[in-house]
């Protein structure tokens, strides 16, 4: 089965663009808080940084979750959408002094604290406000995620968090300021995580810095375990949703909350990738002596993922039911790695043909650039579009 497409109305728009759709966002959603609420404590955040469209950011925010920001610019989308203010929660290792005044002046739930360092510059410019910045500290918790190695966060020799040995330190240090509140533990350890076992092996970390907690007599009000639930990319259409079942199970079966205590999460990726798909235009079939090449107009500006971390996705020809010929499908960027597939099959491809690159929800348009001077894709959801 294919995702079905509304190419009719496509015609309408400008390749390449971004198309979402709506209903298995909606649906996404729906399993998600119904998953989470299976367990009295679980709070979901959505990671802003995946996707960034207002009119995604809207849907997301209209299913109740909370957002996870990563710099100032994020933390006004995130206003902008409409997500109160009390669950916006922001992290990030270089906090500029604005984007904390910014955080403090909208009264966030939380400063996912990366350093004693940008504490100090919390509690000062907290001072200068009148105001109580309410923190959580990132620790390090130094465990591996089987991903790729430029999106694993969670090792000792990643610039995130604060050691381990230094918990306990930090947040004596933050018990003597005047304008910080300790409220919680941060952690997250990559993205694109398929193996549940990783997460276990946080937990169990998370467990040990608790009894440590504990015989310092400290409880937290709130754990946050982050984000980083993978999604499969190889079949879009008979796994158009992560694993929510088991990614909440899995905390509620091995990490020991505290009594009261909250679980929060981040989710990013799992929430929006499968929704979105960057349809393309197939601009020449060029043949050579070994290979033909399907050059499209999307290039490397529009989705990076394939040149940045050598991903895959899934990609289709739309326009097309013709017997499958075997393409290189590439971009019109002036870079030898913009690819977006190496001999992969595609119903035989035309001049004009939609190609659909599957998947492509997150870290999709909200990275697109300028280079070479090209206009940046824009986003349509299908209740735009589908008519
Ligand atoms: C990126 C990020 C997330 C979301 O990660 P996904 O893999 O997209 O779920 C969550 N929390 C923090 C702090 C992040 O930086």
């Amino acid at each position: 089965m294919k995702g079905t497409f509304p190419l009719k109305s496509f015609e309408s728009v400008v390749t390449p663009f971004y198309y979402y759709d709506a209903e298995l966002l909606r649906e996404t959603l729906k399993t998600i808080t119904s998953e989470a609420n299976k367990y009295e404590n679980f709070t979901v955040h959505y990671a802003i940084k995946a996707n960034a469209n207002p009119k995604i950011l809207r849907i997301i925010k209209e299913a109740g979750l909370g957002a996870d920001c990563v710099s100032g610019g994020e933390i006004s989308a995130a206003a902008d959408a409409g997500f109160p203010n009390n669950k916006i929660v922001y992290a990030g290792v270089g906090k500029s002094d604005w984007e904390i005044e910014l955080g403090l002046d909208k009264d966030i739930f939380c400063f996912n604290v990366e350093s004693i360092e940008e504490l100090e510059v919390i509690n000062e410019i907290a001072g200068k406000k009148n105001k109580v910045a309410q923190v959580a500290f990132r620790i390090n918790p130094n465990v591996g995620a089987h991903t790729h190695a430029n999106i694993t966060t969670g090792l000792s020799e990643n610039k995130f968090g604060i050691a381990m040995e230094d918990m306990i330190k930090v947040i004596e240090i933050a018990s003597e300021m005047q304008n910080v509140k300790f409220v919680g533990l941060h952690f997250h350890i990559g993205s694109q995580i398929l193996d549940l076992g990783d997460f276990k092996a946080l937990c169990n970390r998370v467990n040990d810095l608790q009894d440590e907690l504990e015989r310092h007599h400290i409880c937290p009000e709130h754990i946050n375990v982050g984000g980083g639930l993978g999604i499969d990319y190889a079949h879009p259409n008979r796994v158009p949703m992560a694993d929510f079942t088991n990614y909440f199970n899995t905390f509620a079966k091995h990490l020991k909350l505290r009594p009261g205590q909250k679980l929060h999460f981040e989710l990013g990726r799992a929430v929006v990738a499968p929704c979105g798909s960057l349809i393309t235009k197939v601009l020449y079939v060029k043949k050579t002596a070994h290979k033909q090449f399907a050059i499209v107009d999307a290039g490397m500006t529009d989705l990076i993922r394939p040149a940045l971390y050598q991903a895959y996705h899934k990609i289709e020809n739309i326009s097309s039911e013709d017997n499958a010929e075997t393409y290189d499908v590439v971009g019109p960027i002036c870079e030898s790695s913009d690819v977006f597939g190496k001999q992969i099959d595609l119903n035989k491809c035309v001049r004009g043909h939609y190609i659909a690159i599957r998947s492509a929800g997150a870290y999709g348009e909200i990275m697109a650039s300028g280079y070479n001077c090209r206009k940046l894709p824009l986003g349509y959801t299908s209740d735009e579009l589908a008519k």
